[in-house]
């Protein structure tokens, strides 16, 4: 054991033997046990926001709801930190300062809105981990500060937060932690090391067309509508082709605008692009290949203009630290037994690692199962049929999010 490494385990931690020492796991899982609050309310809570979700950056009835409930446990509460953020900290002495992230916001799905990425019940583990922490706390030494993050499907939220004076209103924490629920079976507990999420960024092409030189008619033009159609329908395999087949990249495409009806004259068409890569040198690779692509394109066909390419990125990637993510996965090898499973790498996207703020801060993000069944077509998270089941999700997650923070603050 390396002492001067404050994130290395107590107990010896193999990757063979997930196991942690045998009575510290015991007396953590006595600890949640003990602990966990009677979870009728946060069932209600979940319901209560299932019924009412707000998108992105709207968010606010979520916010009072939780800040109010921050407030009943006890905890200092700030509010409206990058819009519709909200924090609660318990100041529980000497120790470390333990982040965990829950997000306000529902996608804008069928309804118009649903929490179909399952935010709603996200929320209602992180409070019910809360409550079970404020009552546990003779147990424990540190800080704890319960984040709620507006915006999240847009992620803009965490920047939000950082860029609204988050780490003036909140001590910089040692570690940050967030689960998702996933379409694991319920009561299932997954993660892993290492890169969980991929990295996104967007670009916005603004191909423009024009008319031919000393031509004054509006149909005699150079339309940008096939270009921009050709780019969209090669833009996968032409980066695949010169990457390999073996490296994580996607190229989406999100839409098409081009033209105004009545009008037939078309000045450009823009076409909006999403990378998703895992390695730093694939992602750089990928956006250049695709911005000179796009200009042979453009020379070939003739336009008068180079194309516009707007930059933007959507998400970094999200990888967990080895040391704290090994030590979390040990505390839920011991209390979920079977039920703590191998995490899958998934090609969706999240802001959760920019809450570090440009600080060295660890961070840990893990799934929990939410589905009721392991039969049949299970909905996936954003579908307008994702639905977990509210027990056992609520105790699994409450537990994890617990155990994950006890883990490191267990005195
Ligand atoms: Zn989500």
């Amino acid at each position: 054991m390396n002492v001067l490494d404050p994130w290395s385990p107590q107990q010896s931690i193999s990757a063979s033997n997930l196991s942690a020492d045998s009575t510290e796991s015991a007396r953590l899982a006595s600890i949640v046990n003990s602990y966990r609050p009677n979870l009728t309310k946060y069932e209600e809570f979940y319901r209560q926001v299932h019924q009412k979700p707000e998108i992105s950056g709207l968010e606010s009835e979520t916010a009072a709801l939780v800040a109010d409930h921050l407030r009943t446990l006890g905890f200092e509460v700030h509010t409206h930190i990058g819009g519709e953020g909200v924090v609660g900290i318990l100041h529980n002495g000497p120790g470390k300062t333990i982040l965990n992230r829950a997000e306000l916001d529902a996608p804008p799905i069928l309804e118009p809105v649903m929490h179909a990425c399952g935010h709603d019940m996200n929320m209602a583990t992180l409070l019910g981990a809360s409550n079970l922490l404020k009552a546990a706390s003779r147990e424990w030494s540190g800080t704890l500060i319960a984040l709620f993050q507006p915006d999240e499907e847009e992620t803009g939220g965490a920047q939000a937060m950082i860029d609204d004076g988050l780490y003036s209103k909140v001590p910089i924490p040692d570690l940050l932690l967030g689960q998702h629920v996933v379409t694991l079976h319920a009561g299932q507990i997954a993660a892993k090391s290492g890169p969980v999420l991929v990295a996104a960024d967007s670009i916005n092409v603004r191909i423009t067309g024009g008319p031919y030189e000393n031509s004054l008619n509006p149909q005699i033009c150079l339309d940008p509508i096939p270009l921009a159609m050709h780019i969209i329908s090669e833009r996968d395999d032409y980066v695949h082709e010169r990457i390999g087949a073996d490296e994580d990249v996607t190229v989406a495409c999100w839409g098409f605008h081009a033209g105004v009806p009545g009008n037939d004259y078309v000045a450009y068409a823009d076409i909006p692009l999403d990378v998703k890569t895992v390695k730093a040198d694939v992602r750089k690779q990928a956006l250049r290949l695709i911005e000179d692509k796009i200009k042979v394109e453009r020379r070939t066909a003739g336009t008068p203009k180079e194309p516009q390419f707007n930059y933007s990125v959507r998400a970094p990637l999200t990888e967990n630290n080895d040391k704290t993510t090994a030590r979390i996965q040990a505390a839920f090898h011991d209390y979920f037994g079977s039920d703590s499973v191998p995490m899958r790498f998934t090609r969706a996207c999240e802001d959760f690692s920019l809450l570090t703020g440009g600080h060295n801060v660890p961070h840990t993000y893990w799934n929990f199962g939410g589905s009721p069944t392991t039969d049949g077509e299970i909905p996936t998270n954003h579908s307008p049929f994702f639905a977990p089941a509210i027990e056992p999700t609520l105790e699994a997650g409450v537990s994890a999010m617990a155990l994950a923070v006890l883990a490191f603050s267990a005195s």
